[in-house]
Order: structure tokens, then sequence, then C-alpha cells
């Protein structure tokens, strides 16, 4: 793909979704921290169904750290896997008793936590702190090997390739245009490349030509 094609393509993203943010509801880096780690495998919206009233008996890390697993886990069981219960309380602990409760803000402090891979540690830097930082779920692994910004089999491939293409300014927002793009548009079924406003630069667009086209 052509320098001027890639340009192309971060613009029109950013001038599609220029209020891309992040759909967890959450109001400080421990309900992020936590939102975050139930969101794996679920849907934004069911973990904020059950949120608020987690939030509400576990204000804070310290009082999680305090939680019993058969206590949380029937509140978030619809988040899916009994781990995740166990994990959060158990990354609560290490915040309480390593970090003075407060979540760290460092990628290697956060990858120590249970639960917490890379890609729910860069979502965590970027919407509780803003610290720059670019994760690849599903969607951003999907849509921009389909685009063609990247060519990547993995998710660490993808987060290196795309790091190194786009301004370190602008990584967080632009995993919030890729997430946007992918759940509206470029869905992973059946993309809706007809009705995208990236179609004239797309890869996949140009090479595959997908059934919504046909
Ligand atoms: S043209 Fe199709 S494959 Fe390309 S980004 Fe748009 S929806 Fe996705």
């Amino acid at each position: 793909m052509t320098k001027a094609n890639r340009e192309k393509i971060l613009a029109g993203l950013e001038e599609l979704y220029p209020e891309a943010k992040a759909e967890l509801v959450f109001s400080n880096p421990y309900e992020m921290l936590v939102a975050t780690i139930l969101s794996a495998q679920c849907t934004d919206k069911q973990v904020n169904k059950v949120t608020p009233a987690v939030f509400a008996q576990y204000p804070d890390a310290t009082a999680m750290a305090a939680a019993a697993e058969e206590e949380l886990y029937p509140m978030v069981k619809s988040c899916g896997f009994r781990s995740k219960a166990g994990n959060i309380i158990a990354a609560c602990r290490i915040i309480r008793d390593e970090h003075g409760g407060e979540v760290p803000h460092t990628m290697e402090e956060l990858t120590a936590l249970p639960g917490v891979g890379r890609k729910t540690a860069n979502v965590v830097l970027f919407n509780a702190f803003g610290i720059p930082a670019f994760a690849v779920d599903t969607h951003v692994f999907r849509v921009s090997n389909r685009l063609g910004l990247c060519k990547a089999d993995t998710v660490e491939e993808t987060e290196r390739q795309m790091t190194r293409l786009i301004p370190r300014e602008k990584w967080g927002q632009a995993h919030h245009w890729l997430i946007w793009h992918g759940r509206r548009v470029c869905k992973a079924q059946r993309p809706l490349c007809a009705e995208c406003g990236l179609k004239e630069w797309c890869e996949y667009a140009r090479n595959k030509k997908p059934a919504s086209e046909e």
C-alpha cells in the first residue's frame, strides 16, 4: 500500500469517527481495569450492565481485594469465565499490597497483574491515564489487516506495525476509530463494503470484492 493511501485511510477514519471513545463505562483507573478484564470475549454492553452493582459494592481496589470469589462471581457471571472474578480479586490484592491501592500505570506493572495481558494494559494506559498506547483487539486486528494498513498474523505484530505507522499522539484514538469501524461497518462475517467510506483505498475491497458489493 502506498503512503498516500495509508494517509487517506487514517484521515478518513478520523473524519468518520471524531467522537470515538471507550464504550465501557468507568470513572477511574480501578473501574477501567475491572471493566476491561470483564470485557474479554464479552460485549461492552453486557459489562456495562453488571459493573454499576460491582462498583457500588466494591468501590475501590482495596475493597475489591477483600472480596470473596463466591460473592463476586455471581455478580459478573453473565460476562463469562469464573476465572475473571478470581483474577480481579487477585489483581486488586497486588494493587493494595504493592501499589498503595492505586492502579499502576506502566506496561510492566499492569501486565504483572493476574488477568491483565498486553491488550488490557494498553486499554487501561490510554483510557484511564491518557498515556499513548495502541491496543489490538479482534476488531483492530481484523480491520487494520483488511484495510492493508498492516500485514500481520498476530496481534503483537499488528501492534508493532501500526505503532510505526501512526503518530504516537494518535495511537489511543486510532484504536477507537478501528474498533468503531469494525463494530459498525467492517463486520467480521459480512463487511458492509458498499457503504464503507474507506472502500476507495481498502485493500480487501480492491482484491476480494466481497459479497455485499456483488
Ligand atoms: S471496504 Fe470493506 S473490508 Fe474495507 S474497511 Fe470497508 S468494510 Fe472493511
